[in-house]
């Protein structure tokens, strides 16, 4: 009876394996010659300074959609590019795509507007990353200043020299560093003192909660003194409601990104709502409200 049972849930487990692994397979297989066929686009997510209350910039986040297997979420697609060694090309595209963007909305409105793109680990360690960074704010004429990488804890698990010096170069260039998703990874602070970012991106995970578990807002509220601390400043990720974003103003956070503001846009809807307008610039909670 055991055994018979044993062997059901074993049938079960491998079946349930060997459709993930087959999903992958197929991600693997559609993602090879998907940015040649013209397949990503960027979308575009509003990030609010809170002390302004004006629009600070943009975090560039990509999309896939393939003809097999439809819209595919970078969640699912950007590890299986890190593995079969595809995401220096991907990243390196969104990066020249975001700035080229970012070129054209200084050109029409002579804002001075940063551009946060996301850098995977294996993409920051690739050595081409520095000379592609350049010659990319080069072409776009932007100034490296406005432009922002993100990247993981995950990047410093290893810590290889080449992590640190690239880090530092990055740096020295001007270019602006932000460390995402704080508090859900390897979590270091020896991390946060020693390595010079300039932002910390605060988890949507401790806003969820920040109204219904104390210790989640009071997560919150110490990475925000920690962060100041260090003469970093902090974005909080996932704001959903008026009533998370009221709260965290109150608590200092420098800028906000969610829903509450906006979903992440195509470069034309972002451009209408964000930045066209100069009434929407000065950000007046009423106009918020019924976007
Ligand atoms: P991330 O960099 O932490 O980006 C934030 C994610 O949270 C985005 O998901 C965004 O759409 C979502 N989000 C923002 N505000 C809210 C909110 O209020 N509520 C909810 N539920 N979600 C919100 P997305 O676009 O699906 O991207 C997922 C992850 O994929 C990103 O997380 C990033 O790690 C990765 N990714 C996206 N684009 C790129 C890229 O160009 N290069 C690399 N290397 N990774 C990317
Ligand atoms: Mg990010
Ligand atoms: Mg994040
Ligand atoms: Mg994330």
């Amino acid at each position: 009876q055991s055994k018979a049972n044993g062997r059901k849930s074993y049938t079960f487990y491998s079946q349930a394996l060997n459709l993930v692994a087959k999903e992958r397979l197929k991600i693997d297989q559609n993602l090879r010659g998907a940015l040649q066929r013209g397949e990503f686009r960027i979308v575009y997510q509003v990030i609010v300074d809170e002390k302004s209350r004006s629009v600070k910039g943009f975090e560039a986040l990509i999309r896939w959609h393939n003809a097999e297997l439809g819209e595919v979420s970078p969640a699912e697609f950007i590890p299986v590019a890190e593995q079969i060694g595809l995401i220096t090309e991907i990243g390196t595209w969104v990066m020249r795509e975001s700035l080229l963007q970012l070129q054209q909305w200084q050109g029409r409105y002579g804002k001075a507007l940063l551009m946060s793109v996301n850098v995977s680990p294996r993409q920051f360690q690739d050595e081409s990353i520095l000379p592609a960074v350049k010659t990319i704010l080069k072409q776009a004429g932007i100034a490296s200043s406005a432009l922002q990488i993100e990247v993981t804890e995950g990047l410093f698990l290893s810590a290889s020299d080449n992590v640190m010096s690239t880090v530092e170069a990055l740096k020295s260039a001007g270019v602006k560093l932000a460390l995402d998703d704080f508090g859900t990874g390897y979590s270091s602070l020896s991390y946060l003192n020693t390595l010079p970012f300039d932002v910390l991106k605060i988890d949507k995970c401790f806003v969820d909660g920040m109204h219904t578990s104390e210790s989640d807002l009071n997560m919150i509220k110490s990475i925000i003194s920690i962060a100041h601390g260090l003469k970093m400043v902090t974005v909080v990720e996932g704001v959903e409601t008026a009533q998370q974003a009221h709260m965290l103003r109150e608590l200092g956070a420098d800028s906000i990104q969610g829903f509450y503001y906006s979903k992440p846009l195509s470069a034309k809807e972002a451009e209408m709502r964000f930045l066209a307008k100069d009434s929407i610039t000065s950000l007046d909670e009423s106009i918020w409200d019924n976007l």
